[in-house]
Protein backbone atom coordinates (compact mmCIF):
# COMPACT_ATOMS: atom_id res chain seq x y z
CA UNK A 1 0.00 0.00 0.00
CA UNK A 2 1.46 3.44 -0.58
CA UNK A 3 -0.62 6.94 0.66
CA UNK A 4 -1.69 8.84 -2.50
CA UNK A 5 -4.26 12.20 -3.41
CA UNK A 6 -7.33 10.09 -5.39
CA UNK A 7 -9.92 12.28 -7.07
CA UNK A 8 -12.81 10.59 -7.55
CA UNK A 9 -16.17 11.44 -10.24
CA UNK A 10 -19.42 9.70 -9.44
CA UNK A 11 -23.15 10.16 -8.33
CA UNK A 12 -21.47 11.27 -5.16
CA UNK A 13 -20.10 14.30 -6.96
CA UNK A 14 -16.53 15.17 -7.79
CA UNK A 15 -13.80 14.93 -4.74
CA UNK A 16 -10.44 14.44 -4.02
CA UNK A 17 -9.12 12.78 -0.63
CA UNK A 18 -6.09 11.39 0.54
CA UNK A 19 -6.02 7.63 0.35
CA UNK A 20 -4.30 4.42 0.88
CA UNK A 21 -4.17 2.87 -2.40
CA UNK A 22 -3.06 -0.73 -3.58
CA UNK A 23 -0.15 -1.20 -5.10
CA UNK A 24 -2.16 -3.25 -7.27
CA UNK A 25 -4.02 -0.60 -8.51
CA UNK A 26 -0.93 1.37 -10.11
CA UNK A 27 -1.67 1.88 -13.80
CA UNK A 28 0.65 -0.16 -16.57
CA UNK A 29 4.18 1.54 -17.11
CA UNK A 30 7.79 0.24 -17.55
CA UNK A 31 8.96 2.04 -15.03
CA UNK A 32 8.07 2.24 -11.17
CA UNK A 33 9.09 5.42 -9.16
CA UNK A 34 9.36 5.97 -5.68
CA UNK A 35 8.47 9.56 -4.95
CA UNK A 36 10.61 12.12 -3.09
CA UNK A 37 8.52 15.22 -3.92
CA UNK A 38 5.66 16.87 -6.01
CA UNK A 39 4.47 20.26 -6.26
CA UNK A 40 1.21 22.13 -7.13
CA UNK A 41 0.79 23.77 -10.50
CA UNK A 42 -2.20 25.55 -11.68
CA UNK A 43 -3.32 22.92 -13.51
CA UNK A 44 -3.03 20.83 -10.67
CA UNK A 45 -5.30 23.39 -8.99
CA UNK A 46 -7.80 22.80 -11.51
CA UNK A 47 -8.11 19.20 -11.11
CA UNK A 48 -8.09 18.82 -7.50
CA UNK A 49 -11.09 21.13 -6.95
CA UNK A 50 -12.65 20.21 -10.03
CA UNK A 51 -13.03 23.99 -11.33
CA UNK A 52 -12.14 22.68 -14.80
CA UNK A 53 -12.35 19.67 -16.56
CA UNK A 54 -8.07 18.48 -16.41
CA UNK A 55 -8.58 15.08 -15.36
CA UNK A 56 -9.92 13.11 -17.82
CA UNK A 57 -10.22 9.49 -16.35
CA UNK A 58 -11.76 8.54 -12.58
CA UNK A 59 -10.38 7.77 -10.30
CA UNK A 60 -7.02 9.75 -10.67
CA UNK A 61 -4.01 10.47 -8.85
CA UNK A 62 -3.52 13.94 -9.81
CA UNK A 63 -0.05 15.85 -10.19
CA UNK A 64 1.59 17.21 -13.04
CA UNK A 65 5.03 16.47 -11.98
CA UNK A 66 7.53 14.62 -9.69
CA UNK A 67 10.98 14.03 -8.52
CA UNK A 68 11.90 10.49 -7.37
CA UNK A 69 14.00 7.62 -7.21
CA UNK A 70 13.54 4.38 -9.59
CA UNK A 71 12.14 1.34 -7.92
CA UNK A 72 11.71 -1.18 -10.86
CA UNK A 73 12.63 -0.70 -14.33
CA UNK A 74 12.10 -2.70 -17.75
CA UNK A 75 12.97 0.92 -19.54
CA UNK A 76 16.54 -0.05 -21.52
CA UNK A 77 17.14 4.13 -20.32
CA UNK A 78 16.14 3.68 -16.32
CA UNK A 79 17.91 1.31 -13.64
CA UNK A 80 16.69 0.75 -10.06
CA UNK A 81 18.19 3.87 -8.02
CA UNK A 82 18.21 6.61 -10.45
CA UNK A 83 16.87 9.85 -9.64
CA UNK A 84 14.23 11.15 -12.20
CA UNK A 85 11.98 13.87 -13.00
CA UNK A 86 8.65 14.18 -14.69
CA UNK A 87 7.06 16.46 -16.15
CA UNK A 88 3.81 16.60 -18.19
CA UNK A 89 2.54 14.22 -20.63
CA UNK A 90 -0.76 13.93 -19.23
CA UNK A 91 0.40 12.53 -15.82
CA UNK A 92 -2.34 13.64 -13.81
CA UNK A 93 -5.01 13.88 -16.41
CA UNK A 94 -4.91 10.66 -18.58
CA UNK A 95 -2.68 9.02 -16.47
CA UNK A 96 -1.89 8.76 -12.72
CA UNK A 97 0.18 11.20 -11.01
CA UNK A 98 3.06 12.54 -8.37
CA UNK A 99 0.65 13.80 -5.35
CA UNK A 100 1.48 10.10 -4.18
CA UNK A 101 4.06 8.54 -2.88
CA UNK A 102 4.49 5.85 -5.73
CA UNK A 103 3.80 6.41 -9.61
CA UNK A 104 4.24 3.89 -12.73
CA UNK A 105 5.13 5.32 -15.70
CA UNK A 106 6.37 5.18 -19.09
CA UNK A 107 10.24 5.51 -18.75
CA UNK A 108 10.38 7.71 -22.53
CA UNK A 109 8.66 10.63 -19.89
CA UNK A 110 10.91 10.66 -17.63
CA UNK A 111 14.23 12.96 -17.66
CA UNK A 112 17.60 12.67 -15.58
CA UNK A 113 17.53 14.56 -12.31
CA UNK A 114 20.15 17.37 -13.05
CA UNK A 115 22.95 16.88 -10.35
CA UNK A 116 22.17 20.62 -9.39
CA UNK A 117 19.27 19.91 -7.65
CA UNK A 118 17.76 18.14 -4.62
CA UNK A 119 14.44 16.26 -5.77
CA UNK A 120 12.70 19.01 -3.75
CA UNK A 121 14.47 22.09 -5.50
CA UNK A 122 13.58 20.18 -8.84
CA UNK A 123 9.76 20.39 -7.85
CA UNK A 124 10.54 23.85 -6.79
CA UNK A 125 11.07 24.65 -10.09
CA UNK A 126 8.50 22.07 -11.52
CA UNK A 127 6.50 22.50 -14.82
CA UNK A 128 5.70 26.15 -13.61
CA UNK A 129 9.42 26.90 -13.83
CA UNK A 130 10.28 24.59 -17.17
CA UNK A 131 7.87 26.32 -18.65
CA UNK A 132 9.47 29.72 -17.26
CA UNK A 133 12.88 28.47 -18.72
CA UNK A 134 10.73 27.60 -22.29
CA UNK A 135 9.51 30.59 -22.63
CA UNK A 136 12.90 32.20 -21.89
CA UNK A 137 14.69 29.57 -24.34
CA UNK A 138 11.76 30.65 -26.79
CA UNK A 139 12.77 34.45 -26.88
CA UNK A 140 16.29 33.84 -27.46
CA UNK A 141 15.59 31.74 -30.46
CA UNK A 142 13.73 34.85 -31.66
CA UNK A 143 16.92 36.52 -30.88
CA UNK A 144 16.01 38.83 -28.13
CA UNK A 145 18.69 40.30 -26.19
CA UNK A 146 19.64 42.38 -23.09
CA UNK A 147 20.51 45.16 -24.75
CA UNK A 148 17.06 45.31 -26.82
CA UNK A 149 15.14 46.56 -23.81
CA UNK A 150 12.52 45.54 -21.23
CA UNK A 151 11.03 42.42 -20.74
CA UNK A 152 7.43 41.89 -18.98
CA UNK A 153 6.24 39.21 -17.39
CA UNK A 154 2.53 38.98 -16.25
CA UNK A 155 0.92 37.00 -13.82
CA UNK A 156 4.81 38.03 -11.89
CA UNK A 157 3.83 36.47 -8.20
CA UNK A 158 2.61 33.30 -9.44
CA UNK A 159 4.63 30.12 -10.20
CA UNK A 160 5.53 30.74 -13.84
CA UNK A 161 6.02 34.48 -13.65
CA UNK A 162 8.01 34.04 -10.61
CA UNK A 163 11.05 31.82 -11.83
CA UNK A 164 10.33 34.07 -15.53
CA UNK A 165 11.28 37.42 -13.51
CA UNK A 166 14.06 35.32 -11.75
CA UNK A 167 15.69 33.92 -15.07
CA UNK A 168 15.30 36.48 -16.55
CA UNK A 169 16.96 39.10 -14.12
CA UNK A 170 19.69 36.69 -13.98
CA UNK A 171 20.47 36.72 -17.55
CA UNK A 172 21.18 40.48 -17.53
CA UNK A 173 17.36 41.35 -19.01
CA UNK A 174 15.86 44.41 -17.66
CA UNK A 175 12.03 43.06 -15.95
CA UNK A 176 9.29 44.31 -15.41
CA UNK A 177 6.91 42.07 -13.15
CA UNK A 178 2.64 42.60 -13.99
CA UNK A 179 0.74 41.66 -10.84
CA UNK A 180 -2.55 41.93 -9.06
CA UNK A 181 -0.16 42.10 -5.75
CA UNK A 182 1.73 45.69 -5.72
CA UNK A 183 2.13 45.26 -2.25
CA UNK A 184 4.58 42.36 -2.72
CA UNK A 185 7.36 45.20 -4.55
CA UNK A 186 10.17 44.04 -2.18
CA UNK A 187 9.43 40.34 -3.45
CA UNK A 188 9.94 41.12 -6.84
CA UNK A 189 12.43 43.46 -6.45
CA UNK A 190 14.65 41.02 -4.86
CA UNK A 191 13.81 38.59 -7.88
CA UNK A 192 15.50 40.92 -9.93
CA UNK A 193 12.79 42.76 -11.38
CA UNK A 194 13.20 46.83 -11.82
CA UNK A 195 9.93 47.97 -12.27
CA UNK A 196 6.42 46.63 -10.45
CA UNK A 197 2.65 47.74 -13.12
CA UNK A 198 -0.30 46.36 -11.29
CA UNK A 199 -2.06 44.20 -13.65
CA UNK A 200 -5.30 46.46 -13.71
CA UNK A 201 -3.50 48.10 -16.00
CA UNK A 202 -3.32 45.54 -18.19
CA UNK A 203 -6.97 43.87 -17.81
CA UNK A 204 -9.06 46.44 -19.77
CA UNK A 205 -9.81 46.42 -24.04
CA UNK A 206 -7.06 48.84 -25.14
CA UNK A 207 -5.59 50.07 -28.37
CA UNK A 208 -5.02 48.22 -30.99
CA UNK A 209 -1.35 49.39 -30.80
CA UNK A 210 -0.14 51.34 -27.89
CA UNK A 211 3.21 53.04 -27.06
CA UNK A 212 5.83 51.15 -27.76
CA UNK A 213 7.59 49.52 -24.69
CA UNK A 214 8.42 46.06 -24.47
CA UNK A 215 11.41 43.63 -26.40
CA UNK A 216 10.17 40.53 -25.30
CA UNK A 217 7.37 39.31 -22.70
CA UNK A 218 6.17 36.54 -20.64
CA UNK A 219 2.37 36.15 -20.78
CA UNK A 220 0.85 33.21 -18.15
CA UNK A 221 -2.27 35.54 -18.02
CA UNK A 222 -3.82 35.50 -21.62
CA UNK A 223 -6.89 37.59 -22.49
CA UNK A 224 -7.50 41.47 -23.08
CA UNK A 225 -3.20 41.34 -20.94
CA UNK A 226 -1.91 39.42 -23.90
CA UNK A 227 -3.40 41.45 -26.03
CA UNK A 228 -2.43 44.74 -24.52
CA UNK A 229 1.22 43.46 -24.34
CA UNK A 230 1.04 42.44 -28.32
CA UNK A 231 0.25 46.27 -28.48
CA UNK A 232 2.69 47.81 -26.78
CA UNK A 233 5.66 45.24 -27.45
CA UNK A 234 8.49 47.37 -29.56
CA UNK A 235 8.64 46.94 -33.18
CA UNK A 236 9.96 43.46 -33.92
CA UNK A 237 9.89 42.31 -30.51
CA UNK A 238 8.82 38.61 -29.76
CA UNK A 239 6.06 37.90 -27.45
CA UNK A 240 5.42 34.19 -25.61
CA UNK A 241 2.22 32.87 -24.63
CA UNK A 242 1.83 30.02 -22.36
CA UNK A 243 -0.81 30.45 -19.99
CA UNK A 244 -4.80 31.41 -19.22
CA UNK A 245 -4.87 32.82 -15.78
CA UNK A 246 -7.10 35.87 -16.30
CA UNK A 247 -9.07 33.83 -19.44
CA UNK A 248 -8.32 31.47 -22.48
CA UNK A 249 -9.60 34.43 -24.91
CA UNK A 250 -7.46 36.28 -27.29
CA UNK A 251 -9.64 39.63 -27.77
CA UNK A 252 -6.69 41.54 -30.30
CA UNK A 253 -6.39 42.93 -33.56
CA UNK A 254 -3.32 41.98 -35.98
CA UNK A 255 -2.04 45.24 -35.78
CA UNK A 256 1.25 44.59 -33.78
CA UNK A 257 2.26 41.49 -36.34
CA UNK A 258 1.72 43.58 -39.52
CA UNK A 259 2.96 47.09 -38.42
CA UNK A 260 5.46 46.25 -36.38
CA UNK A 261 6.51 42.80 -36.61
CA UNK A 262 6.07 41.13 -33.37
CA UNK A 263 6.29 37.66 -32.68
CA UNK A 264 3.84 35.86 -31.22
CA UNK A 265 5.17 32.23 -30.24
CA UNK A 266 3.59 29.70 -28.14
CA UNK A 267 4.87 27.86 -25.40
CA UNK A 268 3.73 24.20 -24.58
CA UNK A 269 5.09 22.29 -21.44
CA UNK A 270 3.43 19.48 -21.77
CA UNK A 271 4.32 17.81 -24.98
CA UNK A 272 7.58 19.78 -25.55
CA UNK A 273 9.82 16.94 -27.17
CA UNK A 274 12.82 15.47 -24.91
CA UNK A 275 15.76 17.18 -26.26
CA UNK A 276 13.86 20.49 -25.56
CA UNK A 277 13.31 19.29 -22.01
CA UNK A 278 16.80 18.38 -21.57
CA UNK A 279 17.96 21.43 -22.98
CA UNK A 280 15.80 23.16 -20.35
CA UNK A 281 16.70 21.73 -17.50
CA UNK A 282 20.16 21.64 -18.18
CA UNK A 283 19.59 25.78 -18.35
CA UNK A 284 18.13 25.74 -15.05
CA UNK A 285 20.75 24.09 -13.99
CA UNK A 286 23.27 27.21 -14.82
CA UNK A 287 21.27 29.85 -14.95
CA UNK A 288 18.18 29.98 -11.75
CA UNK A 289 19.92 30.98 -8.82
CA UNK A 290 19.25 28.53 -5.66
CA UNK A 291 18.89 31.33 -3.19
CA UNK A 292 15.94 33.01 -5.38
CA UNK A 293 14.36 29.70 -5.59
CA UNK A 294 14.48 29.27 -2.00
CA UNK A 295 12.60 32.90 -1.65
CA UNK A 296 10.11 31.39 -4.24
CA UNK A 297 9.30 28.63 -2.51
CA UNK A 298 6.47 27.10 0.71
CA UNK A 299 7.03 23.20 1.12
CA UNK A 300 3.47 21.27 2.48
CA UNK A 301 2.81 17.93 3.07
CA UNK A 302 0.56 15.71 1.07
CA UNK A 303 -2.50 16.08 2.95
CA UNK A 304 -2.26 20.02 3.01
CA UNK A 305 -2.19 19.53 -1.07
CA UNK A 306 -5.69 19.81 -1.56
CA UNK A 307 -7.11 22.53 0.59
CA UNK A 308 -3.90 24.61 -0.83
CA UNK A 309 -5.27 24.36 -4.27
CA UNK A 310 -8.24 26.12 -3.66
CA UNK A 311 -5.75 28.74 -2.34
CA UNK A 312 -3.85 28.36 -5.86
CA UNK A 313 -6.75 29.05 -7.83
CA UNK A 314 -7.73 31.68 -5.37
CA UNK A 315 -4.76 33.91 -6.10
CA UNK A 316 -3.60 33.51 -2.43
CA UNK A 317 -0.08 31.62 -3.32
CA UNK A 318 2.67 33.51 -3.82
CA UNK A 319 5.40 31.56 -6.22
CA UNK A 320 5.98 27.96 -5.73
CA UNK A 321 4.76 24.72 -3.17
CA UNK A 322 6.94 21.66 -3.12
CA UNK A 323 4.47 18.84 -2.12
CA UNK A 324 6.82 16.78 0.56
CA UNK A 325 6.12 13.65 0.25
CA UNK A 326 9.76 11.24 1.24
P1 LIG B 1 -0.14 30.42 -10.55
O1 LIG B 1 -1.51 30.26 -10.03
O2 LIG B 1 1.03 30.12 -9.69
O3 LIG B 1 0.05 31.90 -11.11
C1 LIG B 1 -0.90 32.55 -11.88
C2 LIG B 1 -0.77 34.04 -11.62
O4 LIG B 1 -1.57 34.74 -12.57
C3 LIG B 1 -1.31 34.48 -10.26
O5 LIG B 1 -0.36 34.35 -9.25
C4 LIG B 1 -1.64 35.93 -10.54
O6 LIG B 1 -0.42 36.68 -10.48
C5 LIG B 1 -2.09 35.91 -11.99
N1 LIG B 1 -3.55 35.87 -12.11
C6 LIG B 1 -4.40 34.99 -11.53
N2 LIG B 1 -5.68 35.27 -11.89
C7 LIG B 1 -5.62 36.34 -12.71
C8 LIG B 1 -6.61 37.12 -13.37
N3 LIG B 1 -7.89 36.83 -13.27
N4 LIG B 1 -6.17 38.16 -14.12
C9 LIG B 1 -4.86 38.46 -14.23
N5 LIG B 1 -3.89 37.78 -13.60
C10 LIG B 1 -4.26 36.73 -12.85
O7 LIG B 1 -0.07 29.53 -11.89
P2 LIG B 1 1.20 29.01 -12.69
O8 LIG B 1 2.27 30.03 -12.61
O9 LIG B 1 1.47 27.60 -12.33
O10 LIG B 1 0.61 29.02 -14.17
C11 LIG B 1 0.33 30.26 -14.80
C12 LIG B 1 -0.43 30.02 -16.08
O11 LIG B 1 0.40 29.33 -17.01
C13 LIG B 1 -1.67 29.15 -15.89
O12 LIG B 1 -2.70 29.60 -16.76
C14 LIG B 1 -1.21 27.77 -16.33
O13 LIG B 1 -2.25 26.98 -16.79
C15 LIG B 1 -0.23 28.15 -17.44
N6 LIG B 1 0.79 27.14 -17.67
C16 LIG B 1 0.95 26.71 -18.94
C17 LIG B 1 1.91 25.81 -19.26
C18 LIG B 1 2.11 25.42 -20.67
O14 LIG B 1 2.67 24.36 -20.91
N7 LIG B 1 1.70 26.23 -21.61
C19 LIG B 1 2.73 25.19 -18.21
C20 LIG B 1 2.56 25.81 -16.89
C21 LIG B 1 1.58 26.72 -16.66
P3 LIG B 1 -0.36 38.09 -9.72
O15 LIG B 1 -0.86 37.85 -8.34
O16 LIG B 1 1.08 38.47 -9.81
O17 LIG B 1 -1.25 39.02 -10.53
Amino acid sequence: MFKGILIDKDEHGYRAALKDIDDSALPEGNVTVRVAASTLNYKDGLAITGKSPVVRKFPMVPGIDLAGTVEASSHPDWRVGDAVVLNGWGVGETHWGGLAEKARLNGDWLVPLPLAFTPAQAMAIGTAGYTAMLCVLALERHGVKPSDGEIVVTGAAGGVGSVAVALLAKLGYTVAAVTGRPQEADYFKQLGATTVLDRAEFANPGKPLAKERWAGAVDTVGSHTLANVCASTKYGGVVTACGLAGGFDLPATVMPFILRGVTLAGVDSVMAPKALRLQAWQRLATDLDLAKLGLITRTISLAEAIPVAQQLLDGQVRGRVVVQIA
